[in-house]
C-alpha cells in the first residue's frame, strides 16, 4: 500500500537498531513462532495479538484483550524494532480485541471485514458506560485507558483483502457466521502462520450466537486447515497447529450425534437442553456457554 519516505528510512535504522531484544527482555506472555513473528498469549483465555516485523514497520493482528495489554503489546514492538506499527489487523471487532484501537490509531491503518465498524458501534449504544466500568477496574486500567477515543476500523474489506507490507504478504479472508458479524483469518503463505481469529477456541466452549452455525464453524475449519499451516494462532488460548481445528471439529461431531439421536428419539429442545451432556469437556471453561451449542446443534440437526 502506502510506501513513504519516512518507512523506507525507518528501514534502514531498522537494520541498524532493531532486532536485539531476546525473548526475555519481552516477558513471559510473547511467544516466538519465526523469525520477526511473535505472539502476544492473553492469560487466561484473553485474547492473543500478534506482532509481524516487516522490512517496512510493524503489522499487528488484534490489538491486546484490554488496554493494559495493548500497552504491554506497543512496549514489545518498541524493544523489537525502532519501526512504527503501520497496519493492525482485526480478526474480530469485539471490544476484547478492539478496545486498544485507540492506542495505535492514527498511525497504524486498522484494517477489518465489511461490518466489523457498524458491529463496533451497536455494542458501544448498548453499553455506554463501558469504558468507565472498565477504567474502574484497577488503576493500572485507568491509565492505561488514558487518552482512550473510540475508534473504528479505517478499511473494511469485502470477502478477501491482500496486504503486503515489506517483504511479506498477509492473506486477509472473511469467515462467514463463525463468532461474530466480521471475523478475519490472517495468512502469512511464505511463513506458514495462520492467525485463524475465535472460529475455534482451545481448551474452551465457544459462544455460538444466533447467526453462527456449526456449518460455518466446520466449513472454517476445512478452508483453514487445506492451508496446511506450521502455526496457528487462534483468537483466544494456547497458539498450536491444525489440532486446533481438529479438536474442534471432533467436539462438535460428537455433540451433533448427540443432539441428534435425542432429536431421533422425539425430545424437545428444552427436554435436550437438559438431558445431552458432553463430559468428555467438563474441563473445558466457560461452560455457561453450552446452551448456545446445543442451540446451534439442534438447528443443524432440525434443518430440512
Ligand atoms: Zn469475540
Amino acid at each position: 500500500m502506502r510506501i513513504t519516505a519516512a518507512a523506507a528510512l525507518a528501514t534502514i535504522v531498522g537494520f541498524a537498531a532493531g532486532g536485539s531484544a531476546t525473548a526475555q527482555d519481552l516477558g513471559p506472555q510473547i511467544k516466538k513462532l519465526g523469525e520477526g513473528i511473535y505472539v502476544y498469549v492473553g492469560k487466561n483465555f484473553n485474547s492473543n495479538c500478534g506482532i509481524v516485523l516487516t522490512q517496512d514497520g510493524v503489522v499487528l493482528i488484534d490489538s491486546g484483550h484490554n488496554p493494559t495489554d495493548s500497552r504491554a503489546i506497543l512496549d514489545a514492538v518498541k524493544k523489537l524494532t525502532p519501526m512504527p506499527v503501520r497496519f493492525l489487523i482485526d480478526t474480530e471487532p469485539h471490544p476484547d480485541h478492539t478496545t486498544g484501537h485507540f492506542i495505535f490509531s492514527p498511525s497504524a491503518t486498522i484494517i477489518a471485514a465489511e461490518g466489523a465498524g457498524e458491529s463496533m458501534r451497536a455494542r458501544e449504544r448498548q453499553d455506554p458506560q463501558r469504558i468507565e466500568k472498565l477504567a474502574a477496574t484497577s488503576p493500572a486500567m485507568k491509565a492505561a485507558l488514558e487518552g482512550y477515543k473510540f475508534i473504528t476500523p479505517d478499511v473494511e474489506y469485502h470477502d478477501k483483502m491482500t496486504l503486503r507490507v515489506g517483504e511479506r504478504t498477509f492473506e486477509l479472508m472473511y469467515l462467514k457466521g463463525v463468532h461474530s458479524e466480521a471475523d478475519s483469518a490472517v495468512w502469512l503463505p511464505k511463513e506458514r502462520v495462520l492467525f485463524s481469529a475465535s472460529a475455534f477456541v482451545v481448551d474452551q466452549i465457544n459462544i455460538l450466537r444466533p447467526f453462527v452455525t456449526i456449518p460455518d464453524i466446520l466449513a472454517a475449519g476445512k478452508r483453514m486447515k487445506a492451508l496446511n499451516p506450521e502455526h496457528v494462532v487462534p483468537g483466544h488460548g494456547t497458539p498450536g497447529t491444525v489440532k486446533i481445528f481438529e479438536d474442534g471439529e471432533k467436539y462438535y461431531a460428537l455433540l451433533l450425534d448427540r443432539v441428534g439421536k435425542a432429536v431421533k428419539e422425539g425430545k424437545s429442545l428444552d427436554d435436550i437442553k437438559k438431558d445431552v451432556q458432553m463430559p468428555e469437556y467438563a474441563s473445558w471453561a466457560t461452560q455457561d456457554r453450552y446452551p448456545t451449542n446445543i442451540e446451534a446443534a439442534y438447528k443443524m440437526v432440525t434443518a430440512k
